[in-house]
């Protein structure tokens, strides 16, 4: 096994069970691990600490374990797996009758650092974003179809964009098990054909449930503009909570045709609803005063902490967009999914925003990601997900 040493005081993230360890806290390394390889991290004072995937970039380690006993095989992929499906067993996600759309496994979340695993219907969707998952793949494969004891047929393995470029791992998109074609999942008894052979993520935004069902509570006899729809689940959602109208946008003609596809296996006819493939900042340029529920769900603004001046510059102008135009006494529904912007960040932002149109807003409700994508305690980056629902008078 390779040894990684840690600068003196270097431990203490790791003592608080922090799951990562920067390049720069690394003093020495004993051999040359490959990227993804496991490596035992010791201290300073050569006492070990924890154990985990090794990769070169600014991340060095993400911690499997903090038992030096604990081996890395099978079993403990196993035992990872099931703790995260006994968690959506108990909060009772993974076992409605009207529900097989969840997130099994996500990431430092669920103690499985590069690591996501989204459940649709017969299929799981499997995604490394570390060298270190990537190699294990098939391993882990094996675990999770025996871990869902029969409840899955399919594995697709889904990360040629979430791999660092850097690990030259000729990553394939492809099935690991089974190959079945039928794509469709239900997610609170809607339908959703789910794209995880070119979608975005795994195929549909997973982490907008919970949000999406809230909307639906506020969509009766409103008017709704649905902007970055993507595959339309804020779209379906109103149209089942009686929305009048229901427009569904976004600048990708391939989001507009899934979204399509989706309203039809919902609502076949429905004459309610309408898509247009178009840019955000022009839709809401020209569209009038006629939506009095608007979903702002714009893609990550920030990918990095640099781009965060800009990023907030973007959230302002666009929520400035939608507090000029929304009718009296609608309700906005604003996201961000940036990883590097905080809630602070982004409420400033969207406070400008409204401080900007003159109007009385008021906060019905802050929302955040759902139980299937939770925070490790010790890992509080894994908070990605900020939401507003705002009353605008
Ligand atoms: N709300 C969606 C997820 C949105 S993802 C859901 O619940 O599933 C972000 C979407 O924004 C993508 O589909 C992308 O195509 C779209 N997008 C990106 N830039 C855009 C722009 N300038 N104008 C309109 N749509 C854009």
């Amino acid at each position: 096994m390779y040894k990684l040493y840690l600068k003196p005081g270097k431990e203490e993230s790791l003592k608080r069970f922090h799951p990562w360890i920067f390049s720069g806290a690394i003093a020495r390394m004993e051999g040359t691990p490959q990227e993804g390889e496991t490596v035992e991290v010791y201290t300073s004072k050569n006492e070990f600490i924890a154990k985990g995937h090794y990769q070169i970039g600014s991340i060095a380690v993400r911690v499997l374990t903090f038992r030096q006993d604990e081996a890395i095989d099978k079993a403990f992929w196993m035992r990872r797996l099931s703790a995260a499906r006994l968690m959506r067993q108990s909060i009772g996600l993974a076992s409605r009758p009207d529900n097989d759309t969840y997130r099994l496994v996500h990431g430092e979340g669920d103690n499985l650092p590069g690591l996501v695993i989204d459940i649709y219907a017969r299929t799981a969707v499997m995604q490394a974003h570390s060298a270190g998952m990537h190699l294990e793949r098939m391993t882990i494969a094996q675990a999770l179809q025996e871990v869902m004891q029969g409840q899955i047929d399919n594995i697709y393995y889904k990360s040629e964009t979430t791999l660092p470029f850097k690990a030259d791992l000729y990553p394939e998109n492809g099935f690991l098990v089974g190959g079945s074609t039928d794509n469709i999942a239900t997610e609170y008894g809607l339908k959703f054909h789910i794209d995880w052979l070119k979608g975005q993520k795994t195929g549909f935004f997973v982490d907008q449930r919970e949000n999406r069902s809230l909307l639906e509570r506020y969509a009766a006899g409103r008017h709704v503009l649905n902007m970055f729809c993507y595959t339309s689940g804020f779209s379906v959602y109103a149209m089942r909570g009686g929305a009048q109208l229901v427009h569904s946008v976004d600048s990708s003609a391939k989001a507009i045709d899934l979204t399509n596809q989706n309203v039809d296996l919902n609502f076949p006819d429905d004459t309610r609803h309408a898509a247009f493939a178009e840019d955000a900042f022009k839709y809401l340029d020209h569209m009038g005063d006629r939506y009095d529920l608007i979903i702002l769900d714009p893609p990550a603004f920030a990918k990095h902490r640099d781009a965060l001046r800009n990023a907030l510059q973007g959230y302002r102008k666009l929520n400035a967009r939608a507090f000029e135009k929304i009718k009296p006494g609608g309700i906005l529904f604003t996201f961000s999914c940036s990883q590097a912007v905080s809630k602070e960040n982004f409420r400033t932002a969207v406070f400008t925003a409204a401080a900007m149109s003159g109007r009385s807003v008021r906060i019905l409700h802050q929302l955040t990601q759902p139980a299937d994508h939770p925070v490790n305690i010790y890992h509080p980056e894994g908070e990605y997900l900020k939401g507003l629902v705002l009353y605008v008078e």
